[in-house]
């Protein structure tokens, strides 16, 4: 191997390159490094990382506020490999660029992992970033426990382009990806040393493999240190993203019946099971209410996609379902899967192979979701005409029956990586033609049925502006979901802090009674034999997540709704709670659903301990987890500015008792005494 020749032309200003940057040939930028991984590999290969640290010469030049930093030749790569990064001073931070060019050998960029930003922090410190699920997700990991080298995750992150390690004790540190063409991509989080002093972050690129010898990342972003937590990161961040065409289209949409909604019932089954409770619901709250309808269709859940139509019952009676909640005033919505098709189903052979998304050895293996019949649902491309047509063929069906919206489930979050399917005419590998075959083909579903609203699992910048509304599952309930290991992760609203009332978000997994919904067309047998008293054994896990959903902004939503929870004396507690919930939410929707969520500030009362039970609709019979959740604040609380400028602060509490809470936040300060399982609006007087 060559010697590797060291130059600084000028040594960056203001800054020390440090020995350990200097050895792994990082970019310095104040306390934080910068280096990168670019991924080599053809199909059916096994491929080589070429990092940072490997390159024979390493340059950084400054010019005014810029600094270039240019490492050159790769044993691997030839002499001529270059890989360049320019950092622009920007107020506090730095915006980046990166490019390569010159690769020699057989090998392609599958990947490209940069900035790779390590930062020094404190034990405490965590990492903030999204996932395909969820509203954004904080971890703290024991930092000296962790592996080295091994990411704490990698995600599709689809809620947010940022990603930040969070050190309010010290200094946090801000990084994004300024993507403006929705190209696939993960985030990753890791720890930056050997000792557990540094932390990692940064997005990976996937390429397209169209063996370019060169490329560049088709975005540039900002990195920054900044003082606190993930409010403050979020707010680096907002300008941005509150420039983009996709909020401002989604922003300036008329909402029509979905603003005013302040209570959803996510039911499964015959119409008989999942009308009458939330119409015992309306009639008891006398707000507006929906309900989220699953599992109305022909063939059972997670098998027989994508064809849903005729209905169960039959289509008279389905027709007479969905004018007798409309007459209520109920908004109705139902279930589709808009990604998925079963590849064990006899339709497959009607275009499912010529639809399905291929991986890079050019193979496809569906997951079969439904435990009992087994049958593999693989996720189609977003070059699909064949499947595409079917789900629109079934919307317009659906359309027809008089429903205010349809569910196509999995698109907003599911849509990711790319594909290697030879029947497609796309660039193989990464690339932006999966969202965009995905938004094209909701468009035309849009425009074909005028009137009935689109929603879809899981918030994302992708589909903001052509989805009317997002369930929020994996971030209102993120212990039953199992989203990491408590007490390390701790979902927050991220997106609502961003993004708030530019898409209707709704939804929790929260069970009262704790009883998953069972579909008829399972295998009786696999029913669970026995129940125990969940309600007892769990006794605030409905009320936290229920509270959680609704102070966060999100339309109040519990899953599978029964009549005996109306008339069953011991849920009466928590029947009290929705109504209740759901009135406050009505009354305060100018915040809650119209208003911008300031900064919380911090909150003093009481902290809690909670039991969570995970379980799940396909849990088999007597098997389930517990985890126990330490130290939760027993009052939750967010602050709101409405449209007309005043300022509030949301409070509820979950507990079975009465709490106190004193609450400072940049808006203003407030105190007093809740009653057990109750809301309060403090007016607050503003920034001050
Ligand atoms: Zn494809």
């Amino acid at each position: 191997m060559k010697m590797r020749s060291w130059f600084f032309a000028i040594v960056i200003a203001g800054s020390v390159l440090s020995a350990v940057a200097r050895d792994l040939q990082r970019v310095p930028l104040g306390d934080a490094e910068v280096g990168f991984t670019i991924h080599l590999g053809v199909p059916k290969i096994a491929g080589m990382d070429v990092i940072a640290k490997e390159m024979e010469q390493f340059f950084v030049t400054t010019n005014g506020d810029t600094h270039v930093a240019m490492w050159k030749g790769h044993p691997a790569c030839g002499a001529g490999f270059t890989v360049t990064a320019t950092f622009t001073k920007q107020g506090e931070g730095w915006t980046y660029s990166f490019a390569y060019a010159g690769l020699e050998g057989v090998l392609e960029v599958e990947s490209v992992a940069f900035p790779e930003l390590t930062v020094p922090h404190t034990p405490q410190a965590g990492v903030l970033y999204a996932r395909a699920h969820g509203m954004g997700l904080v971890r703290r990991p024991d930092w000296k426990k962790l592996p080295f080298g091994e990411p704490i995750d990698e995600a599709n992150p689809k809620a947010f382009k940022f990603a930040a390690v969070l050190d309010e004790a010290a200094t946090s540190w801000y990084l994004d990806a300024r993507d403006t063409q929705r190209w696939s991509k993960t985030v990753f989080a890791k720890k930056g040393d050997w000792e557990g002093t540094k932390a990692t972050i940064g997005f990976q690129w996937l390429a397209p493999a169209d063996g370019a010898r060169a490329g560049r990342l088709p975005w540039e972003g900002l990195i920054t240190s900044f003082k606190g937590s993930w409010y403050e990161a979020a707010m680096i961040y907002r300008p941005w993203a509150r420039s983009q065409p996709g909020y401002k289209a989604a922003a300036a949409r008329r909402r029509g019946k979905l603003r005013d909604i302040a209570f959803w019932a996510w039911n499964r089954g015959k119409s008989d099971r999942v009308i009458p409770p939330i119409e015992r619901f309306a009639k008891d709250s006398g707000v507006p209410v929906a309900l989220d309808w699953y599992w109305w269709h022909r063939p059972s859940y997670d098998t027989g996609y994508p064809n849903f139509w005729p209905p169960r019952e039959g289509e008279e009676s389905f027709r007479r379902a969905v004018a007798r909640l409309r007459k209520g005033g109920i908004y109705v919505m139902t279930y589709l899967n808009g990604l998925s098709w079963d590849q064990d189903d006899p339709s497959w052979a009607d275009g499912g192979e010529a639809s399905v998304i291929m991986n890079h050895d050019v193979e496809y293996a569906g997951i079969p979701f439904n435990v009992y019949t087994k049958h593999r649902l693989a996720r189609m491309c977003g070059e699909a005409p064949l499947f595409q047509r079917r789900i629109e063929e079934q919307v317009s069906k659906l359309a027809a029956a008089g429903l205010d919206g349809v569910y196509l489930d999995q698109i907003s979050c599911g849509t990711r990586g790319g594909c290697w399917n030879p029947a497609h005419s796309h660039v193989k590998g990464g690339g932006h033609y999966i969202v965009d075959g995905y938004r094209d083909y909701v468009g035309r579903v849009r425009a074909a049925n005028p009137g009935i609203d689109l929603s879809s699992e899981e918030c994302s910048e992708d589909f903001m502006d052509v989805f009317d509304s997002f369930i929020s599952l994996f971030g209102p309930t993120y212990e039953r979901c199992g989203v990491g290991a408590l007490p390390e992760c701790e979902a927050v609203p991220v997106w609502n802090a961003i993004y708030h009332g530019a898409v209707t978000c709704f939804g929790t997994y929260s069970l009262l009674g704790g009883i998953p919904p069972w579909d008829d067309l399972w295998p009786a047998a696999e029913r669970w034999k026995e129940e125990r008293d969940w309600h007892t054994l769990f006794p605030d896990q409905f009320a936290i997540e229920f509270a959680r959903g609704a102070v966060w902004g999100n339309q109040p939503s519990v899953h599978n709704l029964l009549m005996e929870h109306a008339t069953d004396a011991k849920y009466e507690r928590e029947w009290r709670f929705m109504v209740e919930t759901a009135r406050f939410y009505h009354a305060n929707r100018d915040f809650l659903y119209d208003g911008e969520m300031l900064a919380p500030g911090t909150l003093d009362c009481q902290r809690e301990d909670a039991d969570f039970m995970i379980r799940g609709i396909y849990s088999k019979n007597g098997s389930y987890r517990a985890v126990h959740e330490r130290g939760l604040p027993s009052v939750f609380h967010n602050v709101w500015r409405a449209p007309d400028g005043r300022v509030a602060a949301i409070l509820v509490n979950w507990t079975r008792g009465s709490r106190r809470y004193r609450l400072d936040c940049p808006a203003g300060a407030a105190e007093g005494e809740l009653p057990a399982r109750s809301w309060r609006l403090e007016r607050l007087e503003g920034a001050r």
